[in-house]
């Protein structure tokens, strides 16, 4: 094997102890050939695009060389799999080439998805089918358009090999960027082997990395786990208020750095309902929709049991400092929904009421089977003063209702509270696009793309849907179809991975 390519790698998590990871190459594939390669995402990272889809750059996605300056190796974690113990998961499919420092200094994980067996993959093949793989890279790339932290898709390879899957599937991987692979089940897998100096080496490190600032705190453990359910009640947030769900919110698949990672059985609603679950493995709807913002605080607390160690005081004292944190998560998720949810509505200043106002509208949108999306993208382009016809007035969005006139009556209550406020209909409508977007990926849409790639290797769907996704909050009246729900013979009540 010839080493080729130079790539600027400066791999900081390969410097831990040797019983953070296991060591080992990715395994060749037979006949690789680059499906899609991010070229702005390349650009960004500061890689050269011409280099990455030549022969060798290739060669590096599909794990058939590995370029100058990696240090491959399969990271060890365990977790709660659906509120089950696994003492050990770990990479069993994914192999991390080491970090590259951005444009602007940011540290960034290169890890190949579906690079062969390593130590950890239990019964598992170490591979991944180009379905999934393409889902990975549509979602998370759609989800960084929207504004949301999410791990990004670099590559797709198909490797020429055939895999096992629900039949006999094409073999592909995926190259993902992430701030961190560091999730609440790597602190997990220390403080089950009773490993105590590996699990402070491991806070230190997520500290100097992700949350500088903690270090230099008076209790720098407890300022890490505050840091932490920040960014996720952020998160959880932005994803209730786009209609993402995550799907298998298992501890090992929440990262440390509050990115979206692990893009498995995920999914974007059509229709609104809170329980609304698409993952064929989750069969009790534990991460159903609604459950999503307290599974994020039950896999915090996880973290903060893990951290009980590392707190040097009173056991009972360390325990109450941290579900006084934990406790808090509940605030700052509620903030940033609301947060969000005035911003969707058109609603500059705050009020009491606001909330009601938004659940009342989403308690309509259920009970008459309102698209999510386009009922808010709808809402901004609503006039709101000097109405006389109302059903002329809120026409289209009305029309999503099954019963219309359950929107006029919420209307009437919505226009009256935006009469609070002296905006500018223009600017309040430009704002509101902002956060509402035009374009989500849609269910049908991934699998169309899918099914057209697997079944006659058109990827030309595929391609189009990234396209349209890079712009989700502008109209792109020529990809109007994007935005459309299914029809009912096109909707997808299943997401598998
Ligand atoms: P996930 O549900 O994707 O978070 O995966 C859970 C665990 O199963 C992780 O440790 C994965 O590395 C492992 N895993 C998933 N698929 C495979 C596979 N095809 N081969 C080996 N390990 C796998
Ligand atoms: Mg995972
Ligand atoms: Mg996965």
């Amino acid at each position: 094997r010839h080493a080729m390519l130079e790539l600027p790698f400066d791999n900081s998590y390969a410097r831990l102890p040797t019983r953070f990871f296991a060591r080992l190459n990715p395994t060749p594939v037979a006949a690789p050939r680059l499906i899609k390669l991010n070229v702005q995402l390349a650009r960004q990272l500061g890689l050269n695009p011409d280099l990455l889809s030549s022969p060798e750059g290739v060669n590096m996605f599909a794990g058939n060389s590995v370029p100058q300056g990696a240090e491959p190796l399969a990271m060890a974690y365990a977790g709660h799999q659906f509120g089950v113990w696994v003492p050990q998961l770990g990479d069993g499919r994914a192999i991390l080439l080491g970090e590259i420092l951005d444009q602007h200094g940011v540290r960034f994980d290169i890890q190949l998805k579906g690079a062969g067996p390593t130590p950890f993959s239990r019964r598992g093949d170490g591979r991944a089918w180009l379905g999934p793989v393409l889902r990975e890279y549509i979602v998370s790339e759609a989800m960084a358009a929207l504004g949301v932290p999410t791990t990004r898709a670099l590559a797709v390879i198909s490797s020429g090999e055939v895999i096992r899957r629900e039949g006999l599937m094409p073999g592909a991987v995926l190259t993902r960027v992430a701030r961190s692979h560091i999730r609440i089940g790597t602190f997990q897998f220390f403080v089950a082997r009773q490993d105590m100096d590996a699990l402070r080496q491991l806070a230190d490190y997520v500290i100097a990395r992700y949350y500088p600032k903690a270090a230099s705190a008076q209790a720098p453990y407890l300022a890490l786990l505050d840091a932490v359910v920040d960014r996720q009640a952020e998160l959880v947030a932005r994803w209730q208020l786009i209609g993402f769900i995550h799907g298998v919110m298992n501890t090992d698949n929440m990262s440390i750095a509050g990115e979206s990672i692990d893009y498995g059985p995920c999914a974007f609603m059509d229709t609104y309902h809170p329980e609304t679950v698409f993952s064929s493995i989750d069969q009790m709807g534990r991460y159903a929709y609604q459950n999503q913002p307290h599974i994020a605080q039950w896999n915090l607390t996880c973290l903060a049991q893990s951290l009980l160690p590392l707190i040097n005081e009173d056991e009972q004292v360390a325990i109450n400092r941290l579900q006084a944190i934990i406790d808090s998560y509940s605030n700052r998720f509620e903030h940033a929904y609301l947060g969000g949810m005035r911003k969707k509505l058109g609603l500059s200043k705050e009020r009491d009421g606001d909330l009601a106002l938004a659940q009342d509208l989403l308690e309509r949108m259920a009970e008459n089977k309102a698209d999510f999306t386009l009922t808010f993208r709808g809402l901004g382009k609503l006039p709101v003063k000097a109405i006389t016809d109302h059903t002329k007035a809120n026409r289209p969005v009305r029309d999503l209702f099954d019963n219309p006139s359950a929107f006029d009556t919420w209307a009437v209550a919505w226009r009256q509270r935006l009469a609070l406020e002296a905006s500018d209909d223009h600017e309040r409508q430009a704002a509101m696009n902002t956060v509402n977007p035009a374009f989500i990926p849609r269910n049908h849409r991934v699998e169309e793309a899918i099914r057209a790639a697997v079944e006659e290797e058109n990827f030309e769907p595929f391609e189009k849907l990234v396209t349209v996704l890079a712009n989700p909050y502008n109209d792109q009246p020529i990809y109007s179809i994007y935005a459309t729900p299914p029809r009912p013979e096109e909707i997808v009540q299943k997401t598998f991975c």
